[in-house]
């Protein structure tokens, strides 16, 4: 059984004595930064020059720096700038200007785990890493509530790794709703498995075969969206409640045997072998290689993927569809339709 953390395992003071520095103000940067705040904790943002985050962070009251400055003023350094960018900035702006014995948090074993950051001896490595996007992260804290987070220590120089990283979950919020003990090893791993096979990868492969399949067949793109995206929600949210049995439980008995007799011919066994040979280039670093080798040449693959991606048909039947939905609100984010292509 995997080890719990709650608030009373925590104490906030610890966080509340250091001054942090959060590298990076998106999606979790400015999560963390906001609930650090918020929990009486003393923050600074480190941004790049002409960072088009400085204005989000000081229209929230945040002081920002330049990295390297909030980096000097820091005893913890927070890093929550994208992945495939991490090392560059520790390289060269956090690095040649860290404080002796400052600790330095990920919310993202990657780097680490890959070897594409090596602290020095002297600094606590820890991850704090929300199970949730950072937007949820803020709206949960604000609420009075938190999103689970997963936490690890990977070098522990102080002798009081731990009770820092504990300290900080508090002060996001995280333990209000429970922290569990892992590695960066099993966090990176398991991210981008999860990430890769089902979440992201799966889910969306899925429901462009199932478009696919409907549309050629001549049914109509509207109906096929309805019935193999848009109702994707309602079945999630029944399995995030109560797991898969309460899913089968609220639909009908029609769709439950379907279910169990046409499941497994979609999903067969050697869609499990393909999952593992998956998780293996995860494991051997070939996925970590070719993601980081594709952005240092200027993101080619990820551009053209993503290109090809956002002009599937299913996209633009979405689009038009979607105007008929007045209760969906678009979350309260930067994205924009079709803005990635
Ligand atoms: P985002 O892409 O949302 O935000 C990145 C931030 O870093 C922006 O403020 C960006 O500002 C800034 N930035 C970009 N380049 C640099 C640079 N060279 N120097 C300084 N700042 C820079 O990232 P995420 O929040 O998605 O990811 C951050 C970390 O959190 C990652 O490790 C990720 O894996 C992890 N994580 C993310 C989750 C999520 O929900 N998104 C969930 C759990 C973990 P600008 O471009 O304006 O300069
Ligand atoms: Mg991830
Ligand atoms: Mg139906």
């Amino acid at each position: 059984m995997a080890e719990l953390f709650y608030d009373a395992d925590a104490d906030l003071s610890i966080i509340q004595q250091r001054k942090v520095a959060v590298i990076g103000y998106g999606s979790q940067g400015h999560a963390h930064a906001l609930n650090l705040r918020d929990s009486g904790v003393d923050v600074r943002v480190g941004l790049r020059e002409g960072s088009a985050s400085v204005r989000k962070a000081e229209d929230e009251g945040l002081r920002v720096l330049s990295v390297a400055d909030a980096v000097k003023e820091a005893d913890v350094v927070v890093i929550l700038a994208p992945d495939q960018v991490q090392r560059h900035v520790y390289r060269d702006e956090i690095a040649p200007n860290l404080n002796e014995g400052a600790a330095l948090v990920f919310g993202h074993g990657f780097n680490i785990r890959f070897g594409y950051i090596k602290p020095e001896a002297g600094h606590d490595v820890l991850m704090v890493a929300p199970k949730g996007p950072g937007h949820l992260v803020r709206r949960e804290y604000v609420d009075g509530r938190g999103v689970p987070v997963i936490v690890a220590v990977e070098q522990d120089a102080s002798g009081s790794a731990w009770d820092l990283a504990l300290s900080y979950a508090q002060g996001i919020g995280g333990l209000r709703a429970g922290g569990i003990k892992t590695t960066f090893t099993e966090e990176t791993e398991t991210d981008l498995f999860g990430e890769q096979a089902v979440l992201c990868g799966g889910a969306s492969q899925l429901v462009q075969y199932g478009f696919e399949t409907l549309t050629e067949a001549g049914y109509q793109p509207e109906v096929a969206y309805f019935e193999v995206l848009h109702e994707l929600k309602l079945i999630v949210d029944l399995m995030v409640e109560g797991g898969i049995a309460k899913q089968r439980w609220s639909v009908s008995d029609t769709a439950e045997y379907g279910d169990y007799v046409s499941g497994p011919r979609v999903i067969d066994p050697r869609v499990k072998e393909n999952m593992k040979a998956v998780l293996a280039d995860i494991q051997n670093g070939a996925f970590a290689e070719r993601f980081i080798a594709d952005q240092d040449a200027g993101a080619p693959e990820f551009t053209a993927l993503r290109e090809k991606g956002e002009a599937h048909p299913i996209e633009t039947t979405g689009r038009e569809l979607r105007k008929m939905f007045s209760w969906i609100k678009p979350a309260d984010s930067d994205y924009t339709e079709g803005s990635a292509a």
